[in-house]
């Protein structure tokens, strides 16, 4: 994506409107720190030799922040050379470390996405016995060596045996439930964004959280940052962005399923409320009537400016001939099959999913990482097999009408795959270029490694019982 100086201004524009914002519902948040995961990727040069990197890299490493002045509502526990380190093991370690010694001062925890803010979690479940260790006796693991890290924890380091014991105590136990708030007990809400493609994260994150709120605070993208939630502590379900006039031009496409007519643009003060829209924008950059691919619905106005709920990303996920699954229908279908493990102590932790055409006729298959609270009384296969049926229930008439009537679709399947590999798919990407900040997983994915990658960690696979229900009319 384009970009010029005079962007990383209106960025810092839009960022410094998030604390005054959150301040009118959350009061005291100049009292404590916030503990953010924030991280930044290595740059490449493009053949024409510009610097090529993910936005948030462009902004940690830019003036803006490395020498922003003080402000008491934007104190991170994470010293900004953790931040800057391109090292992802030595950043997360050090940040996490930083963020247990801050632990009674921490009011707020958060990460760009959920995702990050659960890589986390898990790196904490996978390294507190270093941690620990290292807090117990005030030193740094040799793993930390980046010696710009090091001198940056030379102040935050020191001997704390009751610290150390307490997160022994607390992360030996089996039940994670609620690990947020107990080993940050003043957390007031978490900051992450949750909307979206990462609306299915929110029973996990509940779950660690012990259901503190979660604000998603800003919409945004590398082509352009968008604007803000001006009622940050709402429900998820209910999270609006107001767009921020003065960030690019703004135009609108309506989104009319039932035309295939080019139709034309309309301006930001002229959206209706109930309609949804395609953003189209062209930025100080130079992106010219740019479809950024997201679909909004307008929910009202702040003065002259439309809010949005963010509604989905324009693109089918799966197709096995003229059905056609979006993010948000897939989505949908897991979250209602995820009610059926429920009484079972299980929850979807992630997901993914691939149209399966290597048989005749194909299906669909959606990977699944399970969260069991007590893996000896886990949901049994008749349960899973019931979610792949309540999955297809789900889907649009199209779906089941190929599925019943044509028989040109095949039973859906779920395959189980073992805690963690979701992660390894997150690695994956990352040793490709993906940018950790930015990473979201993919909702489908057709790449054979990882496939391949998804396949052999299989620890189980279902298949729906019977046809969904389908009628002519329905
Ligand atoms: P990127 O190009 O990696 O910067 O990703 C930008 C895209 O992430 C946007 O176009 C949206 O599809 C998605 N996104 C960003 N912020 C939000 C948000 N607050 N809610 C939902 N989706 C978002």
């Amino acid at each position: 994506m384009p970009t010029i100086r005079e962007e990383l201004d209106r960025r810092e524009l839009l960022y410094s409107l998030l604390m005054p914002v959150m301040s009118l519902y959350v009061p005291g948040l100049d009292k404590g720190k916030g503990l953010y995961f924030l991280f930044v990727k290595s740059e490449s040069k493009t053949p024409g030799g510009l610097t090529a990197r993910p936005v948030l890299t462009s902004y940690y490493k830019s003036d803006h922040f490395r020498s922003r002045p003080f402000d008491a509502y934007n104190i991170y526990t994470s010293p900004t050379a953790a931040i800057l380190c391109a090292d992802s093991f030595q950043s997360m370690y050090s940040q996490m470390l930083c963020g247990l010694y801050a632990r009674l001062d921490v009011l707020r925890v958060g990460a760009v996405f959920a995702s990050g803010l659960l890589r986390a979690i898990r790196f904490l479940q996978l390294h507190w016995e270093s941690l620990a260790r290292d807090i117990e006796t005030g030193t740094l693991t040799d793993r930390v060596a980046d010696p710009s890290v090091r001198d940056s924890l030379a102040g935050v380091l020191s001997p704390d045996p009751g610290l150390a014991r307490f997160i022994v105590d607390e992360c030996s136990k089996d039940n994670w439930a609620g690990i947020i708030t107990r080993v940050w007990p003043n957390t007031k809400y978490l900051d992450v964004i949750v909307t979206g493609a990462m609306a299915q994260y929110i029973p996990t994150l509940e779950y660690y959280s012990g259901g503190i709120p979660m604000a998603c605070t800003m919409y945004a993208s590398s082509e352009c940052y968008f604007g803000l939630n001006l009622q940050p502590m709402c429900k998820p379900s209910e999270v609006s962005y107001t767009i921020m006039p003065n960030m690019a031009y703004f135009e609108f496409l309506p989104v009319d399923s039932s035309s295939s007519e080019p139709t034309t643009l309309v301006e930001l003060a002229s959206v209706e409320v109930g309609k949804e829209y395609e953003l189209v924008i062209t930025t100080y950059a130079g992106l010219y009537r740019y479809r950024v691919g997201d679909v909004l619905r307008v929910t009202g106005f702040h003065n002259a400016a439309p809010s949005f709920r963010f509604v989905r990303r324009k693109n089918v996920l799966l197709s096995i001939e003229s059905d056609k699954t979006d993010e948000s229908e897939l989505q949908r279908a897991v979250e209602c099959a995820s009610e059926l493990m429920r009484p079972h102590g299980a929850s979807v932790a992630e997901y993914t999913s691939q149209a399966d055409t290597s048989s005749i006729p194909g299906h669909y298959v959606v990977y699944w990482e399970l969260l069991v609270r007590d893996p000896s009384a886990g949901p049994g296969r008749d349960v899973l097999e019931r979610c792949c049926l309540e999955m297809e229930e789900a889907m649009n008439a199209v779906y089941r009408q190929s599925r019943v009537a044509d028989g040109s679709i095949g039973p859906l399947e779920i395959r189980v795959v073992r805690s963690g590999t979701f992660e390894e798919l997150m690695d994956y990407a990352i040793s490709r270029g993906a940018s950790i900040n930015q990473y979201k997983v993919p909702r489908c994915v057709n790449f054979t490694p990882i496939i391949e990658l998804l396949d052999s960690r299989v620890e189980s696979a279902h298949f729906s019982p019977a046809c969904p229900n389908w009628t002519p009319h329905t």
